[in-house]
Order: structure tokens, then sequence, then C-alpha cells
């Protein structure tokens, strides 16, 4: 991936507003950052959503994916339509759209999705890489279900996760600047007395927690 083209997909995320700089996040995993990207902003423009979603289809096309599998919820509008540019680009249009779903600390494939990815070629769409263990658990969910996994796309590998730390054939991204991400023990934003954001993220959780 160029460094302009990275340029180019940050410069929709700013667009649209979900890319908030300079403020105090807590993100999914517990780790903390300045840096917070809204994805559900992203999201609530299917131009931009459509955008990025094409991108990252051609990223997978050489894959022969026939099921697209997203973590439900967030994910799924780019995993949607990330199946919808691959289908376009087979001509018999079978690639598939599945979700998973939460439960018990993993995610299931219900609704008979299971029997969708069954022997097919599964490729796992996210948005947002932060550590890669909620991808791990779509992977895990889907290898319990007989699919093969091809690879892994999303729009931001934040964390620098790799293809071997994922034990997956291939991990694809638009954007694969890493940002900045503490401990809450070693936050300096934390030392610094920061407002923790309590709006975006975990915020509200994490400060729940600690008065408790
Ligand atoms: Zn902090």
């Amino acid at each position: 991936m160029s460094a302009i083209s990275e340029e180019f997909y940050l410069e929709l995320l700013r667009r649209c507003g979900a890319l908030r700089l300079n403020g105090h996040y807590v993100l999914q995993n517990g780790g903390h950052s300045d840096t917070y990207v809204a994805k559900s902003d992203v999201t609530a423009l299917p131009g931009i959503t459509t955008a990025l979603a094409d991108e990252l289809a051609n990223l997978l096309s050489g894959l022969g994916v026939e099921v697209v599998v997203s973590p439900a919820i967030g994910a799924i509008p780019i995993g949607f339509e990330v199946a919808f540019h691959l289908s376009q680009l087979r001509p018999d249009s079978t690639v598939r759209f599945v979700y998973a779903e939460k439960s018990d600390g993993g995610f299931e494939l219900n609704r008979g999705y299971d029997q969708l990815v069954r022997d097919r070629r599964c490729a796992v769409v996210e948005d947002i890489v932060t550590s890669g263990a909620t991808v791990q658990l779509v992977v895990d969910c889907i290898r319990r279900a007989n699919g093969n996994i091809v690879g892994v796309g999303c729009i931001w590998n934040r964390a620098g996760a790799a293809t071997e730390g994922l034990g997956v054939p291939k991990l694809e991204s638009l954007i694969t600047r890493q940002l900045s991400k503490w401990s809450a023990e070693e936050c300096p934003l934390c030392t610094r007395g920061v407002p923790i954001n309590t709006e975006l993220g975990h915020g509200a959780e994490f400060l729940a927690k600690q008065q408790a």
C-alpha cells in the first residue's frame, strides 16, 4: 500500500469526522489512546463506506473468496459492501455475506450461517483491527464450522497486527498506520490528569470500574 493512497483514505475518514485526534480515549481492549476512530461515523455515510469497501474488495479479489464474514454489529455494513463488490467481480455473483455474533466471550455463526461457511473459502472483514482479538475469535468460529480462512481484510490495522500473529494466510488493510496506545497504568494522559472521554469508546465503563 503506497503512502499516497493511505493518505487518501485517512482524508476520507477525516472528511466524515471519524478521526478524532488529541483526546483521551479508552479502547475496546482496555488500552488508552489520544486518537479514536469513530467507525460508526464512517458507516453513517454509505458513499464513503462503499468507496472504502470497493478498495478493500480489490485487495481481496485474488483470494477466490466465497463468503465474507464480519463481526456484528459495527463491521456489517463494510463486510456487506465488500461482499457486494467481490460478487460483481465474479460472473456467477455468488459471493455471500454473513455475520458472526458475540456469545460467551467468543463469536458464533447463527441463523444457519455455519452451513454457509462450511467447506467454503472465507474472508473475515473487520473495520478497525486494534489488537486482533476480535478477528481471532471470528476466525475460530469459522474454523469450528469447517470454513476455510483465505484472508482477513480491514479498513485500518491500527496496532500493526500481523498475518502470522493472527494465524491467517493473508491480512490486507487500507491503512496500516499505528496509533499511540498505552496500558491504563502507563498512560501519560492519565498521569497528566487529562479527562477521559466518556462519549466515545469505553471511557465511561473504565471510570465506573475505577470508582467501584
Ligand atoms: Zn489514560
